[in-house]
């Protein structure tokens, strides 16, 4: 199916936990919509070349892969899972072109609590519930495990106590899950986050322009998100061992203090989070006065 040249088209979760994390990106990227039917599956751009396909997240890759849209915010544990499935068809090309810092979460192996875990080759000879079955089937031919694959759409947590599973392979972020099921993480196959999705062949046409814009936004909302101010003052001879604590500073401004000869303000743009610990280090190292601020735009 050819796609119109002078829009782009974006694919996104309609509802789940990637939607509002995805609409929110979009919103402070400057980008507006309006929905085009009562489903509200389509949203037209108001203002800008750039529409909404609203839908499943498990069938973003394949519109991506098939031309449908153009790009898609999916999690990389969706798109890596229908990238190994499409491996050697006409669709194969889906690449990841950034990672956008939500829907965190990892892909891992679990087994019940009572099992005595020595390594992956414990899973030899048995079977593994999971929704992954191509990602998990790489990770077992790379560790040389012989074991089988049952594969389910949903509720695999549940697959041991069914009986049907001797461990599972899942999606995890905080753990509860697990624990409240009596299992226990044992191996990561993949840490995964939303990212942003496309064909890994240009365009060839208008849309190569608009997709270059499109991150260029995408890339500053994150950079701001990730940015924050810091205000401090310290000693002349402490300064030193606080900008050591600020090694991401993108060229800190030193100043002198009125009145104060001894004394420096400093002020610096941080690209990396701005811990506690890190702010803790930086008054046992002579900072005084410490204030962080968030950063609402950034033009450099
Ligand atoms: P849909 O109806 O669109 O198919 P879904 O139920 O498959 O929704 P969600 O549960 O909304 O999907 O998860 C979407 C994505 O969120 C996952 O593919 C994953 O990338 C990410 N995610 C983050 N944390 C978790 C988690 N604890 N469990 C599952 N997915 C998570
Ligand atoms: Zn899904």
């Amino acid at each position: 199916m050819s796609r119109p040249a002078d829009r782009l088209r974006v694919a996104m979760q309609k509802s789940g936990r990637l939607s509002d994390p995805a609409r929110n990106l979009l919103k402070q990227a400057g980008f507006q919509f309006r929905s085009s039917d009562k489903d509200q599956l389509f949203c037209y751009g108001d203002g800008c070349a750039v529409d909404l396909v609203l839908v499943r997240d498990d069938d973003i890759p394949q519109l991506i892969a098939e031309n449908v849209c153009d790009l898609g915010i999916v999690g990389r544990n969706v798109l890596q899972e229908k990238a190994l499935e499409l491996r050697g068809t006409a669709h194969a090309g889906l690449q990841e072109l950034m990672p956008l810092a939500f829907g965190g979460c990892r892909l891992s192996l679990a087994v019940p609590n009572g099992l005595d875990w020595r390594g992956p080759s414990d899973l030899d000879g048995r079977r593994i519930a999971t929704s992954y079955p191509e990602l998990l089937g790489e990770y077992l031919q790379q560790q040389g495990i012989g074991a089988e694959i049952v594969a389910l759409k949903g509720s695999v947590e549940i697959a041991i106590k069914l009986g049907k599973a001797d461990a599972i392979c899942d999606l995890v972020s905080s753990g509860a899950t697990l624990v409240a099921n009596g299992l226990k993480e044992t191996e990561i196959l993949l840490q995964s986050e939303a990212v942003l999705a496309c064909q890994n062949t240009p365009f060839g046409d208008g849309r190569d322009a608009l997709l270059a814009d499109f991150l260029a936004r995408i890339d500053g909302v994150m950079k701001v998100q990730a940015s924050k101010l810091i205000l401090c003052q310290t000693g002349k001879r402490e300064l030193d061992a606080v900008l050591r604590l600020l090694p991401d500073a993108v060229a800190p401004v030193i100043s002198p203090v009125w009145g104060d000869d001894e004394a420096l303000n400093v002020q610096a743009l941080c690209t990396s989070a701005v811990t506690w610990q890190r702010l803790e280090a930086m008054k046992s190292a002579g900072a005084r006065g410490l204030m962080v601020l968030p950063v609402e735009k950034l033009l450099a």
